[in-house]
């Protein structure tokens, strides 16, 4: 049985997707030596809103900025500033857009200038994991199937996941039911149902899975210092199986 409000709120969704889809784009072609994370958070805002939509993080329980951008061993929910980018360095940003009563979620991290190959490695294993994980997303599925895949591609190249932060549902709010761990076991879990919208999120690290929380409240590091990689889609469970609501263009390194 689908929901009564099946291709509404897909169709409301990929409108809220493609503004996010459009702003990950700006970002992969804006991150370069030199630029600072305020930069990108301004220009990330200004499009958000050119289209008629509302950045959904933007005051989400506090949080004071309308992208997070977090930094080699910043994991997630770093705030822009004034802090340059600098060959080398990894950066992960995170957008959500809310337009027509939904909201779209998607991350990526990027290279800035020539970066090492330990994390050319990092990102095209997130990366490879979110599009594995995404290929679970079927209706008679569980999200332990989501789950499970993340860990296995993250331990096949000596990686960790990290266990303090999920991904979620997401719709009419931000974060819905159910959390959606990159850890867990086939079979396992919530059903996934047609008609779901899932925020599908790998975050991996080089090195341990322990996290702490900076001064700021927000910022979410690694433990050990070693560097973190962050990718997310919305993705519509349709009949057809999944469907990425949020695609971007951005592609490298032979990924
Ligand atoms: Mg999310």
């Amino acid at each position: 049985m689908r929901n009564p409000d099946f291709k509404t709120k897909r169709d409301a969704m990929a409108v809220a997707g493609r503004i996010v889809s459009e702003a990950i784009n700006l970002v992969s072609e804006m991150a370069a030596p030199g630029l600072r994370t305020e930069e990108l958070n301004d220009a990330v805002e200004g499009l958000i809103r050119s289209r008629g939509a509302v950045p959904s993080f933007k005051g989400y329980n506090g949080f004071p900025a309308s992208v997070c951008t977090s930094i080699n061993e910043q994991i997630v929910h770093g705030i822009p500033g004034k802090r340059r980018l600098v060959s080398g360095d990894i950066l992960s940003v995170d957008i959500g857009a809310y337009i027509g009563g939904y909201h779209g979620d998607a991350a990526i991290t990027l290279p800035v200038g020539e970066i090492d190959e330990l994390s050319a490695r990092l990102i095209r294993v997130t990366r490879a994991s979110l599009l594995a994980a995404v290929a679970e997303c079927r209706a008679g599925r569980r999200i332990g199937d989501i789950g499970s895949t993340v860990q296995r591609m993250a331990a096949d190249a000596g990686f960790q996941v990290v266990r303090d932060f999920t991904g979620h549902g997401i719709g009419r709010r931000l974060h819905e039911r159910p959390q959606i761990p990159n850890y867990g076991k086939p079979g396992a879990g919530p059903l996934i149902r047609l008609g779901d919208a899932l925020a599908v999120e790998p975050m991996i690290n080089v090195g341990t899975m322990a996290i702490k929380i900076l001064d700021d409240n927000w910022t979410a590091v690694t433990y050990d210092g070693s560097r973190s990689a962050h990718f997310e889609h919305t993705v519509f469970v349709g009949e057809n199986g999944p469907e990425i609501l949020t695609p971007w263009e951005w592609c490298w390194g032979g990924l």
